[in-house]
């Protein structure tokens, strides 16, 4: 059944996709061994090294599947049974690696740290000190909470040692500042509906070039046949013949391309500006009405703000309305934080002053509040000086 009308996302993915992204997915179809697709496939793999600041000898790829086909991926590959696995975790994504790596028959041990606050680097080092791991594995930023953790800091740390280092960053790459050869990241992954803004169902994904030695030496083959990087590696390959490996969807891969090109032209310093700017004039705009951001200003998430709410605020029902009434998607806290906060998604096509806007007319309704949109709109004026008039003319 066609679904009728818009609904504009604020969640903490999917985001709103990008105009490029829904164009693509009406190209022509082609099949997954035909010479355009290798070339959209060519262009991807080089549009992804930028994206992430990898090596130019590291391998980059999309997989079919989500955010989480990145994550296990990347622990299937890079870990045989056994071997020991340090996740540094505070929240729901952390532990979801946890329960990966356990799945996978590796010996796992967390250091964990309270939700809402960063993962703490000399208790994760003591952790890798002690345990030698094959693998160390945190999340950039966590979703459940709002949190950045400092994956820089951790990641010179760990220069110089044989555990590889491998990075979610799902909420990051393509809206924060990510460095992956500079900061010496063995592994990263993001899901293509969240900083990228295209539909759901791909996992662009890069391994270094020393993970991937760590993979051919392997005793035991990959337990996943579909996500096995050498198996991907024929596929992609972008210097020798291509096997087949398996039917890619290449709608996908169109919008996918399309949208990390889109990335790349916006420029990803600008993008990292635009929902820093966006971050600060949304808690400009709602702090008065009793919201708080539940995360301290240096380990702030831009790219997924979450907000405690006001004393009395109904979160359901308030969210129930702007979804019927409104037509706003809003996400409210995941396990502990339910009914506590709201996760506001700044990825992407989301990140814009004027889909912002929509929400605060809204509030304004909901909660009795009729100055919040006039009030957003002085707050977009002074976290964007130079083009005060503006930003929020699209749409
Ligand atoms: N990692 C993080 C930090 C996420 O936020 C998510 C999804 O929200 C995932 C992994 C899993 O991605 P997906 O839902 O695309 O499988």
């Amino acid at each position: 059944m066609r679904p009728t009308g818009d609904v504009l996302l604020l969640t903490p993915g999917p985001t709103p996709i990008h105009p490029r992204a829904l164009a693509a997915m009406q190209w022509p179809m082609r099949g997954h061994m035909d010479p355009d697709v290798f070339a959209a496939n060519d262009r991807i793999v080089a549009d992804l090294l930028e994206l992430y600041g990898a090596a130019p000898d590291a391998f980059a790829s999309l997989l079919s599947g989500t955010g989480s086909l990145g994550m296990e991926a990347g622990l299937a590959n890079l870990l045989e049974p056994g071997q020991r696995l340090v996740v540094a975790s505070n929240g729901v994504f952390g532990e979801r690696m946890v329960t990966m790596g356990e799945r996978l028959g590796a010996a796992v041990h967390v250091v964990r740290a309270p939700l809402g606050e960063p993962i703490d680097v000399d208790a994760v080092m003591a952790s890798v000190d002690q345990v030698d791991p094959a693998v160390l594995a945190v999340v950039h930023g966590e979703t459940s909470t709002g949190v950045i953790n400092p994956v820089p800091e951790l990641a010179a740390r760990m220069q110089g040692r044989d555990t590889l280092f491998t990075v979610d960053a799902v909420t990051t790459v393509g809206m924060m500042p990510f460095d992956m050869a500079g900061w010496g990241i063995d592994y990263a992954y993001t899901g293509s509906q969240k900083c990228l803004s295209a539909p759901p169902g791909l996992a662009p994904v890069v391994y270094s070039r020393r993970a991937m030695e760590r993979i051919a030496q392997r005793e035991t083959p990959v337990v996943t046949w579909y996500a096995d990087a050498v198996g991907m590696q024929a596929y992609w390959n972008p210097d020798g013949p291509r096997a087949y490996h398996h039917t890619v969807p290449v709608q996908l891969h169109w919008a996918t391309g399309e949208a990390i090109r889109a990335a790349l032209e916006e420029g990803l310093d600008v993008r990292a500006a635009r929902v820093a700017r966006l971050e600060r004039a949304i808690v400009q705009t709602l702090e008065p009405l009793g919201f708080t951001p539940a995360v301290a200003a240096p380990h702030r998430l831009p790219s997924v703000l979450a907000m405690t709410l006001p004393e009395g605020l109904d979160d359901a029902a308030v969210r129930d309305e702007l979804r019927n009434q409104h037509h706003v998607s809003l996400a409210g806290g995941l396990g502990p934080t339910a009914g506590k906060i709201w996760r506001l998604g700044l990825m992407g096509e989301s990140a814009h002053p004027w889909h912002y806007q929509r929400l605060m007319t809204a509030l304004a309704e909901l909660l009795d509040a009729p100055d919040l949109p006039e009030r957003f709109r002085e707050a977009v004026a002074r976290t964007h000086p130079e083009r005060p008039a503006m930003v929020m003319q699209h749409a």
